[in-house]
């Protein structure tokens, strides 16, 4: 068997998809939290929407690889400052989520551009008054850091809401 090189090791896009989601899991966000978010954002504009149906549209988001990547480095980030292992000053400004770091935010929306401009209202509005499942995630209590995931579970909700209004305009499948 060869030696294993992190150098030299490309990970299979699979790998990267089902890792993604694993993470999400293991943070104690699932799929259905995420599009209750998204159904709170578009029941006014599509009073017969369903949870399934927001359910299919984050599932679709979650396929998109700007996603993916973004999921795994804001997680990353939380978990290894939970663990203490990142550098002073920036621990310290990553585990207290502190008002002016912004980072969390700017990765956040990398998610939310998939989908064009539209979802940034909704991520906005939703940052502002943290709703449902980003409410734990923000509650700072115990030592649990999500200073990132808070904001990468909104921007899945606004894009999955904004994909939903794409597909209506357009009947795009995308
Ligand atoms: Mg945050």
């Amino acid at each position: 068997m060869q030696e294993y090189n992190p150098m030299n090791y490309r990970p299979t896009t699979e790998e990267v998809a089902e890792t993604a989601r694993e993470w999400l899991a293991r943070r104690g966000v699932t799929i259905t939290q995420i599009a209750q978010l998204t159904l709170m954002l578009q029941k006014d504009y599509y009073p017969d929407l369903t949870l399934e149906e927001c359910e299919k549209n984050v599932e679709a988001v979650l396929k998109k690889r700007e996603v993916q990547n973004a999921l795994l480095t804001g997680i990353q980030l939380d978990m290894l400052a939970e663990e203490g292992k990142l550098m002073q000053p920036l621990l310290s400004i990553v585990r207290n989520d502190e008002g002016l770091y912004g980072c969390d935010e700017v990765l956040a929306l990398s998610i939310v551009n998939v989908y064009g401009s539209i979802g940034l209202t909704n991520f906005g509005y939703m940052d502002k008054i943290k709703p449902g499942i980003m409410k734990r995630l923000n509650n700072k209590k115990g030592d649990e850091v999500h200073t990132f995931l808070d904001d990468i579970v909104g921007a899945i909700a606004a894009a999955a809401a904004s994909r939903m209004a794409h597909n209506h305009a357009d009947g795009d499948k995308d």
